[in-house]
């Protein structure tokens, strides 16, 4: 997300243009995101060895693994038996002679010849009473050239096919040779000054070949502090640049539609949906546009206050739109919206990728026309063509979906809405603040009264689960039953909930029963008509991939069952659970798994034990510490290249005040100091995410 794309500068030429590297290992790169040199240069190690220590052969110890420097006197190889080739390089240093070993690299032998001097690295074997090291590198010994390999502290890079760390070593070290030098420090002097960060070309350096491990370090946090500074700033940014703008549109104070349907509710709001209610209306009477983060458990009850705003614009006039994060969430909201609104008039369309040419335009024009009061959709919604007649109000459902990009594509349509973004998926206040940091928040605490916290177990015994699904069916309930996750594709998910359904549709358990199947891969209208046919009660197990993670409501569900659970992130399986216990009945969630794993039965245990999803975050984090919190990765959020959201929280806060002060000073960002900096952004894209 945060690669530089701004084409016109020459460090953001392609890779294949650096020596050393050409078409073929482009490609390679590319699997590892590499594609500039911009790229490569900011592709950072993993870890680093410690190779500057070198020992003398009479000072190793047998069994560590150590660094020697020698001079070639002699390679013999020997083939002990087929299949076997022993490469031996006889070596002499100040105290002695010994040997570095090498298995079946027979081409090894004619790199090395007499007088060469080559530093070495491996495990010591000394129980011949010879020194022999069994090398897992080497790098020889040039005059006047500086050594990557050996005999210094190396970086260790993630891999790919193809492609070895002495290789990406030497490739890194030309990009560095060639262009770190012309990298300028962007970072405003008085920061990198303040909080002693090294400056860039040295840093860029020191991260890939470090000098000391010290420099090392410093060169990293110098990074992270880079990673949070630009995505603050740009936040920043965007946050002035609305508060700036003056929407076009005013809402009615208490329009008939909105004061109605409140009435008819057949139950009250809770008092954190009251809240966050009022929020949202205060908000909505300022004179720019509202931006504000909805956030609430599964169940919490949000679709309602979101509902309340959405009303609150066709009551004044205006058009509301409702943007979910995949398909059958989009269909799921339209038809509810349907059924609440069934009486009162207003028009609501779906838009869906499944609609023909023909009908689409006809859509689309209604829209424009204003016939249409609230559209739904997946962000369908933000293309190019789709467009209003007073857009208003616009709800962003399950957020963590949708990027900040996204987000801003939004308001590049011209109109400024007052957007309002829900979320299941609480987060801790710092990532609030990193990720919305452009947002207001609003909190829902409590679930609706008379909820009965779903009852979670794990088990491996899969003929009771079957048994007591189809006890639960007999009692007139519904039940999910969730295949497990394969990471590689969703082809293979496919498959297994295919054959899954084959399987219990034919046994025992599930005789008599209406099973039905749900995955990403059926037409737009064959998963329309299997979720209606869930919906109206017409099928009591529904075998399904994980596209029903979010928003699904079916009350008379009672059974969640997830196989394969240690597959899933805490978050993921949350969310999955709270598709029962919607209603008033007592519902179960069962984890399925057999695996041996400590860390997975922990961590589903924490799942039967933990009903709230504030707490959950908690333990999850604590758990698992950052990386795979909540599914952030795989979310599209930024793609911090050394940044660690959760290690580096305390960073995070004193670099977002930075940040914000200097846009208080500078708020175009055009004084000297922070010329480069303003330029840093544009290259990567992020000058603009309040787009307009
Ligand atoms: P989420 O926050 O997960 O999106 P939903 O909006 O889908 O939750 O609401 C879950 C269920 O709770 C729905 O069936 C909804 O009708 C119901 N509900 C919402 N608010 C209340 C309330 N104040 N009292 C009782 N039930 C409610
Ligand atoms: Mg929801």
């Amino acid at each position: 997300m945060f690669s530089r794309t701004h084409r016109d500068h020459p460090i953001d030429q392609n890779i294949q243009y650096l020596k050393t590297v050409g078409p073929k290992r482009a490609a390679v790169l590319k699997r590892l995101g590499i594609e500039t040199v911009h790229d490569l240069l900011y592709y950072f190690p993993r870890d680093y060895e410690d190779r500057s220590q070198v020992k003398t052969a009479f000072e190793t110890v047998h069994g560590e693994k150590a660094t020697l420097i020698g001079t070639v006197t002699g390679v013999r190889e020997t083939k002990p038996r087929p299949g076997l080739v022993v490469t031996k390089l006889l070596l002499k240093d100040g105290s002695g002679f010994f040997m570095g070993v090498w298995f079946n690299q027979p081409y090894l032998k004619k790199q090395f010849s007499p007088g060469q001097k080559v530093v070495l690295t491996g495990k010591i074997e000394r129980l011949t009473g010879q020194v022999q090291v069994y090398a897992s590198d080497f790098e020889l010994i040039e005059e006047g050239e500086e050594l990557l390999q050996e005999g210094r502290i190396v970086p260790a890079y993630p891999l790919t096919e193809q492609l070895s760390q002495r290789l990406l070593r030497r490739i890194i070290k030309k990009g560095l040779d060639e262009w770190a030098h012309r990298l300028r420090e962007f970072i405003p002097p008085h920061l990198v000054e303040e909080y002693a960060l090294p400056v860039l070309p040295a840093a860029l350096k020191e991260v890939h070949f470090p000098s000391s491990n010290l420099k090392a370090q410093k060169a990293k946090e110098r990074f992270i502090w880079e990673d949070f500074f630009l995505f603050q700033v740009a936040l920043g940014l965007r946050r002035l640049k609305l508060t700036r703008i003056s929407k076009p549109h005013h809402y009615l104070p208490h329009p008939d539609i909105l004061e109605e349907f409140i009435e008819r509710l057949p139950f009250t709001l809770t008092a954190g949906q009251n809240s966050a209610w009022r929020e949202i209306n205060r908000d909505l009477d300022k004179a720019g546009p509202m931006y504000r983060l909805l956030q609430g458990d599964v169940g919490s009850g949000k679709t309602v206050v979101s509902l309340l705003f959405l009303l609150k614009a066709v009551g004044s006039g205006l058009q509301g739109a409702l943007m979910a994060p995949t398909e059958i969430l989009a269909e799921q909201h339209y038809l509810s919206l349907r059924r609440l609104l069934k009486d009162s008039g207003i028009e609501i369309g779906f838009i869906s990728g499944g609609l023909r040419k023909k009908e689409r335009l006809l859509f689309l024009e209604r829209l424009r026309g204003g016939q249409i009061s609230i559209i739904v959709g997946t962000h369908a919604l933000i293309q190019d063509d789709v467009e209003f007649k007073n857009l208003a109000a616009v709800v962003i459902d399950e957020q963590h979906r949708f990027g900040v990009r996204q987000r801003a594509l939004l308001q590049s349509k011209g109109h400024y809405p007052d957007v309002l973004i829900m979320t299941a998926t609480p987060i801790p206040r710092t990532l609030a603040l990193t990720f919305y940091g452009d947002l207001e928040i609003s909190t829902i605490r409590e679930l609706p009264p008379g909820r009965k916290p779903v009852k979670t177990y794990l088990s491996t015994d899969m003929g009771s689960v079957y048994r007591f699904i189809r006890r639960q069916v007999d009692l007139g309930r519904q039940a999910y039953i969730i295949c497990p996750l394969i990471e590689e594709s969703e082809r293979f998910d496919v498959q297994a909930a295919v054959e899954l359904e084959k399987e219990l549709s034919s046994g025992i358990f599930f005789r008599d029963c209406r099973v039905a199947l749900l995955h990403g891969r059926l037409k737009t209208n064959e998963k329309e008509r299997v979720m209606k046919s869930f919906y109206s009660g017409d099928v009591d197990v529904l075998i399904s991939t994980t596209v029903i993670e979010v928003g699904v409501d079916v009350p008379n569900a009672s059974v969640m069952v997830i196989l394969g659970a240690e597959r899933f992130g805490l978050a993921q399986l949350h969310q999955l659970r709270g598709r029962v216990g919607r209603g008033s009945q007592e519902s179960y969630c069962i984890l399925a798994s057999d695996s041996q794993s400590e860390d997975a039965r922990e961590r589903l245990k924490t799942l039967t034990r933990i009903a709230d999803g504030f707490s959950l975050a908690e333990a999850d984090l604590s758990l698992r510490g950052p990386g795979e919190l909540t599914g952030f990765r795989q979310s599209g959020l930024p793609g911090f290249k050394a940044a660690d959201l959760i290690r580096d929280q305390r960073l995070i806060l004193q670099v977002r005040r930075e940040a914000f002060k200097l846009l208080e000073t500078d708020p175009e960002l055009t004084c000297r100091d922070n010329m480069l900096l303003r330029e840093e952004l544009q290259a990567r894209s992020m000058l603009n995410w309040g787009g307009g």
